[in-house]
This record gives C-alpha cells, structure tokens and sequence, in this order.
C-alpha cells in the first residue's frame, strides 16, 4: 500500500474544481484583478470565521512581516523566536530589519515561556508564538511575560487554521496573528496568499496602508509602505477553499485521534502529540516523538509510507543561525525533538484502511 503525504490531488478530485474554475472567468471578465471585490469578499468571510479585522496579504510571510511593521518593529529592535518552527517565522523579523533571538519550546512543540522569559533582554519588543503543528502555544503564558516586559505578540497562525485556544482562534490573545494559505496549509489556495488579523482597528488600518504603498487614496501616500497585496485571484480561490474549512477541522481530528488511540500501546517508544490545558488542536502535520527515528523512518519510507521530518534541523542550527553565534546545546528540548519527530501523513481524506496500514507497520516495526 501507498500513503501519500500530499492530499491536493484527493481534494481537487473531490471538490468541485468546476466552481473553482467559474469563479475565476467571472473575475477575468471584471477584470478586478488588484485588491477589488474578491479580496473585499474574502476578507469579510475569513472575518467571520475569526471574529477579527482582516488583512489579505501575499503570504504568511507578508501577513508576519505586515503585523511587525505595523507594531513599529524594525532596526534595533528583537524580537523572541522559537527555534523548532518554519524559518519565515525568523525570516520575517529579520526583513523588516529587527533581529530574531531565539528559545526553546515545549514537548507540544510550541514556545517554553520559561525560556522566551530568559531571552528578554532591553532591547526586546515582541514574541512570536509559533501555534506548530495546529497547536495553539500557552497562549497565557506568553501574554504574561509579554505584560510584565511591555512586549507585542504577534502569533504566527499559519498552521493554526481552525485551532482554538480557550474557545478562541489565533489573534484573540496576541496584538495580531499571521495567516497563511500556501498548498501546503490547511486552507491552501493555488499559489502564495495570506491575511493578518487583529482585534485592534488601528493595527488593522496601519497594515492597510502598509501592504498597498501606505496610500490612502489613489495619489496620496501617508506613509512609505510596499506590495504585500493578496492576488484577487488567490482571494477568490480562497473565498470558495472556506467553504469546506470547518469539514475538514473536524475530518482531520477524528482521524488524528484515530491514529492517537491506534499507538498509545507503543508508549513510551511511540509518543503520540500533546497539548496544553484549553488547547483544541488541527493537527496540521501530526507529529509523533519516536525512538530509533532514522530506522523507522527508512522502514517506513519502505513500506510506501511517506512520513516527513518537520523540521530536521532547528533554526539555530542551521547555516543562518550559527553565524549569529548559536551553538549546539543552547536549546536542549529542541535539539532532542530533532533526532525524535516524525511527520505521519494525517489529513481529511486519509482512508481507514490507511491509518490501520500505518499502525500495523509502525507496530511491526517495535515489535
Ligand atoms: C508556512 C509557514 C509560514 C510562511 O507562510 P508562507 O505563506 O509560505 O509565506 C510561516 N510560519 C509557519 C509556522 C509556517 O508553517
């Protein structure tokens, strides 16, 4: 048997590709193709679906990069940083010209809050709470060392499609959360988009102005700002993807629990993800901490299984990070997690007969 990581080719097979493709003649033949209906369409819906000002941005990476420009962060300024996550979280700090410093995380994979704390220098403005794997980070936590050191947080949503904290999506808690709808995100459109949200309506204002040239109307700038628009295109692609957000949330948990229930005999060589209290987690990649990874990993790779290592090399240890002076051993949970995580293939549309195949074979390799 083969299990596939990617899900794209089910899900086109599956929805509607049809609408899709209606969709975008009917935009072709307005021609609104620069900011317009469909990204003012979008924005009221993904509005709802988080109970916040929406933002449409090209990327995740813009949506991150538009809430730390909004926030006044830039040269001279740092900003605490996860070191287990994707590298735009980092990337993007250090594109508006502040400087990541980094910290440890937790056994769910989110941000130790003990060690964002000893990270705060005088100079720190802000935390980025990576929600990893559709994991929301202990979100009170992090707003207490915020408080007590005057900091921003901004929370990087972009694999928290759906997540809850005590109730609440990503941007409830931070001053603003960054969204992205990359193929390979929970809500993906058919190339790069994402949105900034916050509850704050001059934050939200601010990134207006800074994703579209800080021009208020068509000949007057008040600021200096840049092109971080969301395409139309991708707007209306992402208007018709939410249609079938709240299925997949709730399709995606029950086969992660499945999964879930399958391996807990495996404890403790097989230890299945975790969460904090009030956390409602998406499983955006389903992470499992196992013994003998690099053999299991080969087995099952073997066995048409195509598991992923999310992510091999924590960012301190890669090329960017040593040359700002990290060094192995600064991160200790981390650094273990990196030779422990395996990425199962856990989606909407995994098949029973799938999960089970897993379970047997990763089974069948303790055994
Ligand atoms: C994907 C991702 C991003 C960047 O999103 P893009 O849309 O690819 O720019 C940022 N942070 C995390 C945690 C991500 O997974």
């Amino acid at each position: 048997m083969q299990v596939k990581y990617s899900y794209l080719d089910r899900q086109y097979a599956d929805a509607d590709v049809e609408a899709y493709i209606e969709d975008i003649r009917a935009l072709a033949k307005t021609g609104d193709f620069t900011l317009g209906y469909p990204v003012q369409q979008f924005e009221d819906r993904f509005s709802i679906l988080t109970g916040q000002h929406v933002v449409g941005a090209a990327s995740g990476t813009a949506a991150l990069v538009l809430a730390l420009r909004g926030l006044g962060i830039g040269p001279g300024d740092e900003v605490i940083v996860p070191c287990n996550t994707f590298v735009a979280s980092a990337g993007a700090v250090s594109m508006v010209g502040a400087t990541p410093v980094f910290c440890d995380v937790m056994d769910d994979f989110t941000i130790s809050t003990a060690s964002a704390q000893q990270a705060v220098s005088e100079n720190t403005k802000a935390i980025v709470a990576v929600h990893l794997t559709g994991t929301m980070a202990d979100m009170q936590g992090v707003m207490a060392v915020a408080r007590r050191h005057d900091l921003y947080c901004i929370e990087d949503a972009a694999q928290a499609m759906g997540a809850r904290y005590l109730g609440m999506p990503a941007g409830w808690h931070g001053d603003a959360a960054a969204w992205s709808f990359h193929p390979l995100k929970m809500l993906n459109v058919w190339g790069d988009a994402g949105a900034t949200t916050t509850l704050n309506p001059v934050l939200d204002e601010e990134m207006r102005l800074l994703r579209n040239h800080g021009l208020k109307t068509r000949d007057d700038a008040v600021i200096f700002g840049d092109n971080l628009r969301i395409s139309s295109l991708q707007a209306a692609i992402a208007c018709r993807a939410l249609e079938r957000a709240d299925w997949a949330r709730a399709e995606r948990r029950k086969r992660a629990h499945q999964l879930t229930d399958l391996l807990g005999d495996l404890y403790p060589r097989v230890k299945t993800p975790v969460h904090g209290p009030g956390v409602e987690p998406v499983y955006a990649t389903y992470v499992l901490r196992v013994e003998n990874r690099e053999a299991l990993r080969d087995y099952l790779l073997k066995q048409g299984i195509e598991v992923k290592v999310h992510y091999p090399r924590p960012l301190h240890l890669q090329t960017v990070g040593l040359e700002m002076g990290y060094r192995e051993g600064q991160f200790p949970v981390a650094e273990g997690q990196a030779h422990q995580i395996l990425s199962l293939p856990c989606h909407e549309f995994l098949t029973d007969s799938e999960i089970a195949y897993m379970s047997d074979q990763i089974h069948g390799f303790y055994r």
